[in-house]
């Protein structure tokens, strides 16, 4: 395994279990080990950006299909109609803690606002 190898990384290349839920030839979308609410699914390009800050206008189209698969999920996860929340957390002060680009989907309940 390569050091700087994301677990998320490990995850999309099946070395580390993950209750999958989404899969297309981009991205692939998860259930988060430590949920923050009844529904709280990770949505992850399978190209290992490490941060949105890393990301370039190569990335565009990777990274509207992202908000796309997003509202396919809530649906799929039946929080579209009531809806949802998508996170991403960036660098230290953003509260980032796996260095591999994803959105946090959050649903089930209601939100807070502002977030902590
Ligand atoms: P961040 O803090 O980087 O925005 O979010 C990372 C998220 O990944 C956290 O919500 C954390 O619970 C989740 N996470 C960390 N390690 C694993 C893992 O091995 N499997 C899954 N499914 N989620 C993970």
């Amino acid at each position: 395994m390569k050091k700087s190898e994301s677990v998320f990384s490990q995850i999309i290349k099946k070395k580390v279990k993950a209750e999958i839920i989404y899969t297309d030839r981009q991205v692939v979308a998860f259930k988060d080990i430590n949920p923050q609410a009844p529904v709280h699914v990770l949505i992850v390009p399978r190209k290992s950006i490490p941060s949105l800050s890393a990301a370039s206008e190569k990335d565009a189209l990777l990274l509207g299909r992202m908000l796309l698969v997003a509202k396919k999920i809530a649906q799929q996860m039946k929080v579209d109609q009531d809806g949802f929340r998508l996170v991403l957390n960036q660098g230290k002060f953003g509260g980032q803690t796996v260095y591999h680009l994803h959105f946090h989907l959050l649903g089930g309940r209601r939100m807070m606002w502002p977030p902590g």
